[in-house]
């Protein structure tokens, strides 16, 4: 066995040390660590290039990121717009200054007078129930991405000087993502998850000090609207002692999503009282009672509990639809990453070619609905139906047993009703 020696790096004791010519020393560790920062930067570059070889003439179109997002998101056909529509404009924003040197090389043919004309950014809020695809479209939106993305979840935030996070440290990620990149993190998204989980819990104001609602809200408000803020590099709590990075968050896009559980009411309070006090006229309009959310409008979410000052900062507001038989079923098969194709692949490593008869995969989505799981429980409940296999399947390959496995809607249904029923009782 070789014997113990120092490491030149971090000085541990150890075994199995690299050598170099000088005769210095390394040791795994010290390996690994390099090769982490030598990806880290890498990727960082790859990112700055990506982010800078961006030109008016070559920017993605709102129709091609909404075809890319059609590969992996199902449905929701108004918030893809509206989400292309953002990304597109965002990326308008970075290159102002770039159309603006050019209008004012001699190029300017605009019918209007421009000059000084600053486009604002438009953040974007997305209502829907969840599991309906606002977490996903946020990941998709992402993977197309030429800038830094982070998701993270409103809940955790709490108002300076209460247990919690900053809302300061929600920048913290974004720094992480753009490998503390400053110029890249501040043209990069942050996709804000549970919304309405710091809504105000009172309709008055100052009541009682509400730490984990409006105040929160007012600490986002600053982040939103565009200011520079000293964020921790590690997260966390700010402490005095520690050193801040000043981040401008001018050029950062806010996605910002949320269920906004009950929100109908609120929606369909408002349109009774439009109906009666202004536009009887409205009378006649049909409202499609099945899906409220689509007539969701700013002042619902100030109903709910958003201040008027952050909604201001959210001018694009959009829904989610719920998700209807046909959408499951779609869901399960049609993505490019969909559930059935990720066990298919599965299952191909170990040379079994797996297939699901068109009655198992109803009898998945039946369930799903029947116990109120959406889009959610389609994983749940074809990983419980595919357990045994999973598990029998290296052997019997070994065995050289057949290399097919078809999923019928007998052995779907015989799996799930095996399996813990507690897990699937709602
Ligand atoms: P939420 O709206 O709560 O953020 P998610 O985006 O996290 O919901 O959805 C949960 C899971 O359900 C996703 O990972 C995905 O597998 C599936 N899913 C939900 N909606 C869709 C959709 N519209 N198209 C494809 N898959 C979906």
């Amino acid at each position: 066995m070789a014997r113990k020696e120092h490491c030149s790096f971090c000085g541990q004791e150890t075994r199995n040390l690299f050598r170099g010519e000088d005769d210095s020393l390394i040791c795994y560790d010290c390996i690994e660590q390099g090769h982490k920062m030598i990806a880290e930067i890498q990727s960082a570059q790859a990112k700055a290039s990506k982010t800078s070889s961006l030109t008016l003439d070559n920017l993605p179109r709102p129709q091609q990121i909404k075809d890319f997002l059609d590969q992996y998101v199902i449905g929701q056909d108004q918030a893809k717009r509206y989400l292309s529509v953002a990304v597109y404009n965002h990326y308008k924003r970075l290159l102002q200054n770039e159309f603006n040197q050019n209008t004012t090389a001699g190029n300017n043919h605009a019918p209007v007078d421009l000059d000084g004309v600053d486009i604002e950014k438009s953040n974007i809020i997305l209502v829907g129930p969840t599991g309906t695809g606002k977490t996903l479209l946020a990941r998709t939106i992402a993977k197309f991405l030429a800038v830094p993305f982070t998701i993270v979840d409103a809940t955790v935030l709490t108002e300076a000087g209460y247990v919690g996070e900053d809302v300061e440290s929600l920048l913290t990620r974004l720094l992480q993502e753009a490998d503390y990149d400053l110029p890249l993190a501040e043209k990069g998204i942050v996709f804000i998850d549970e919304i309405d989980k710091i809504a105000r819990k009172s309709d008055n104001p100052s009541i009682t000090r509400d730490v984990s609602g409006e105040g929160v809200q007012q600490g986002l408000l600053k982040l939103l609207e565009g200011s520079v803020v000293n964020v921790p590099p590690q997260g966390g709590r700010k402490h005095p002692e520690q050193e801040f990075i000043h981040v401008n968050t001018q050029n950062i896009l806010f996605i910002c999503g949320g269920a906004f559980d009950g929100i109908e009411r609120k929606i369909a309070q408002r349109l009774n009282t439009q109906v009666i006090g202004f536009n009887a006229a409205q009378k006649s309009r049909q409202v499609d009672k099945s899906n409220m959310l689509q007539y969701i409008a700013p002042q619902d979410l100030k109903s709910f509990g958003l201040i008027p000052e952050i909604i201001g900062r959210l001018p694009i507001l959009t829904y989610l639809e719920p998700l209807d038989r046909d959408a499951l079923r779609n869901i399960l098969t049609e993505p490019k990453n969909a559930i059935i194709k990720q066990y298919q692949k599965l299952l191909l490593m170990d040379q079994v070619e797996l297939s699901f008869e068109k009655e198992a995969l109803d009898f998945i989505v039946d369930k799903a609905i029947e116990y109120k799981l959406g889009a959610r429980g389609l994983r749940g409940l074809t990983e419980t139906i595919m357990m045994d296999f999973m598990f029998d399947v290296p052997d019997k390959v070994k065995a050289k047993k057949p290399r097919q496995l078809v999923i019928t809607r007998a052995i779907a249904e015989k799996k799930l009703s095996q399996s813990d029923r507690l897990r699937f009782t709602v």
